[in-house]
């Protein structure tokens, strides 16, 4: 499947974030996470970089939409930190010095509020205007998709409904996602924040957390 793919990384992020002032110097060090918070939210080099990622996915795209033949097209994409930005989540959890735990993640992506990443939904209702197909694959439970599902279209994304919205089943791995998809589809991009997002070879690395 790698030949056939072209990889679009928007930026590894440490999906920390900073709405609130440096208060507490010992909260607000944390390992570094609020500082990469400050970086995503505020940066304007991050915003630049998210934005030349999804420049180049269009290329990509429009150059295969010129040599389609076959099966349909379609683009995967990761939604967290690549799609959605949930750096409100990351740094409150950061200054109050605690790191992320399900219970609060799940209370948080109910809300169904996340902003985007720079670039992204843009891109995604392109490729839907021009009949490419989106799938969604992500690491966030069933009992997540309430949620995820108003905020992606609190965006007016498309092809967000259950056939699209592909969430973990089980294994953490998107591998089987992305051959399912792939059965009916020529995949012509696919677009995430971790190398898993990519290739089941990066699956289970300790230094690739998911989602
Ligand atoms: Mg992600």
């Amino acid at each position: 499947m790698k030949s056939r793919l072209i990889i679009i990384s928007t930026v590894i992020i440490l999906s920390a974030g900073i709405t609130a002032k440096a208060q507490n110097n010992t909260s607000v060090t944390n390992n570094g996470k609020v500082w990469a918070s400050l970086w995503q939210q505020r940066a304007a080099e991050y915003k630049a970089l998210c934005f030349q990622a999804y420049n180049m996915a269009k290329l990509r795209l429009d150059a295969a939409l010129k040599k389609k033949k076959g099966k349909p097209l379609a683009v995967i994409t990761d939604i967290d930190e690549t799609l959605l930005d949930n750096s409100p989540y990351d740094a409150q959890r950061a200054i109050a010095n605690l790191d992320y735990d399900l219970k609060t993640w799940k209370a948080w992506t109910a809300k169904g509020i996340a902003d985007t990443v720079p670039g992204a939904p843009s891109f995604f209702k392109y490729a839907a205007s021009k009949g490419v197909t989106v799938f969604y694959i992500t690491n966030r439970d069933e009992d997540e998709r309430p949620g995820t599902t108003q905020n992606l279209k609190l965006y007016k994304l498309p092809f967000v409904d259950e056939a699209h919205l592909l969430l973990k089943q089980g294994s953490s791995s998107k591998e089987s996602r992305r051959q399912k998809v792939l059965k009916s589809y020529n995949v012509v991009l696919l677009c995430g924040d971790n190398l898993p997002d990519f290739d089941a070879r990066y699956d289970n690395h300790p230094a690739q957390p998911q989602p």
